[in-house]
């Protein structure tokens, strides 16, 4: 990997748009071209370009032309509640399952151990909220394997089998120094994302994620090339990353004015996307003027993101912005009223989930 970028999957990492480029080129990423992008135009994340990248699609597309088994991984770790960053996530994962996948989606609770010292047992809470969430946001239990990191004896049995092919130099040159409980919680996301096909069967898996977790994706494929030789490698897709809505490079629970979370007052909400940084100019006249950037404006993004379903409507705002029609006032509005609807109804549909989570989890 010579003098390669190191992702830090555990840090969130910012990134400038020449790092994509990149990365895309260093890791062997296949963009995602016109013609995957009107196979899965269904898809808002393909079709709106929010998912830049992919590994193996193309195996994907063969499994649905033949009427095959396919699946979608992603987790969650239960380490405090759903908020902006992790939506991304959690609505491709529904959006793949709506395609005909398999989701199989796992609650990183030993990891949230060994990233943030929160024991399994007191994440038990948060992994029920946070199950509840996805649920809400469309997950259909019917057609998927959920599991817990510290339960899943399928996750142990595939970190003992690699790990001896595992050397120190490896994860390093992966990770750069991390403690060994990350290298370890690295291993068993290998499970994680190989356990479609040992609890299935070998078969197309799609693991929808951002950049930074790239380095996990390059670590199973690599495990998967050596040790199970007759299942799929591991493929991905990758997303933006969204940044801060203040402005700032990432989104942090350290910095509570970057983002938003599911449980909080609608007041605070309102006042973080209030406070959120725009394309917009100094005053009303140069707007008219001159236009806003909604390429760098956050309501514009949280808007194409999650918010708004119509793609004509985002499509018509854009124009009017980069023409001075619109005004960021009147779309900070705007995009407050939908964001605060969203979570309304979410949070009715929530309610109702809290006990099918508990259920699912085998958590009384
Ligand atoms: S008008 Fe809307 S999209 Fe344009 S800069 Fe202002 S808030 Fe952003």
């Amino acid at each position: 990997m010579g003098n390669s970028f190191k992702l830090d999957p555990w840090g969130s990492s910012a990134l400038a748009e020449e790092d994509y480029t990149r990365l895309i080129k260093e890791f062997g990423i296949e963009e995602i071209d016109d013609a995957t992008r009107l196979k899965m135009n269904d898809n808002r994340f393909i079709r709106r370009k929010i998912m830049f990248g992919h590994r193996d699609l193309q195996y994907v597309f063969k499994a649905i032309e033949l009427g095959q088994p396919w699946a979608v991984m992603s987790g969650i770790k239960p380490s405090g509640p759903f908020h902006l960053g992790t939506l991304t996530t959690a609505l491709e994962i529904v959006e793949f399952q709506k395609m005909g996948a398999k989701a199989y989606y796992c609650i990183a609770d030993v990891e949230s151990w060994e990233d943030n010292g929160i024991p399994w047992e007191e994440a038990e809470d948060d992994a029920i909220d946070n199950l509840a969430d996805i649920l809400a946001l469309g997950l259909d239990p019917k057609n998927a394997y959920i599991w817990r990191q510290s339960e899943e004896p399928i996750v142990k049995d595939v970190v003992y089998r690699v790990s001896r092919l595992v050397t120190q130099n490896m994860l390093n040159a992966i990770y750069g120094e991390k403690t060994f409980g990350l290298y370890l919680s690295a291993l068993i996301q290998v499970g994680d994302i190989i356990l479609p096909q040992i609890q299935d069967v070998p078969q197309p898996t799609i693991v929808p994620v951002g950049i930074d977790q790239d380095p996990h994706i390059r670590l199973t494929r690599d495990l998967t090339r050596r040790y199970y030789k007759n299942f799929f490698l591991p493929g991905a897709t990758y997303h933006f990353l969204l940044a801060g809505i203040d402005g700032s490079e990432k989104m942090s629970k350290r910095n509570p004015n970057s983002m938003f979370n599911f449980n909080e007052s609608t007041e605070s909400i309102e006042r973080k996307i209030k406070g959120a940084l725009t394309g917009g100019r100094k005053n009303k006249e140069e707007q008219q003027k001159l236009g806003g950037d909604p390429k760098i404006c956050m309501i514009y993004k949280i808007l194409m993101y999650h918010f708004e379903e119509d793609d004509e409507k985002l499509a018509s705002d854009y124009a009017m912005c980069i023409t001075g029609k619109l005004l960021c006032g009147e779309h900070k509005r705007d995009c407050v009223q939908k964001v605060l609807k969203f979570i309304e109804l979410h949070q009715k549909r929530k309610e109702k989930l809290i006990d099918k989570a508990k259920e699912l989890l085998n958590i009384d």
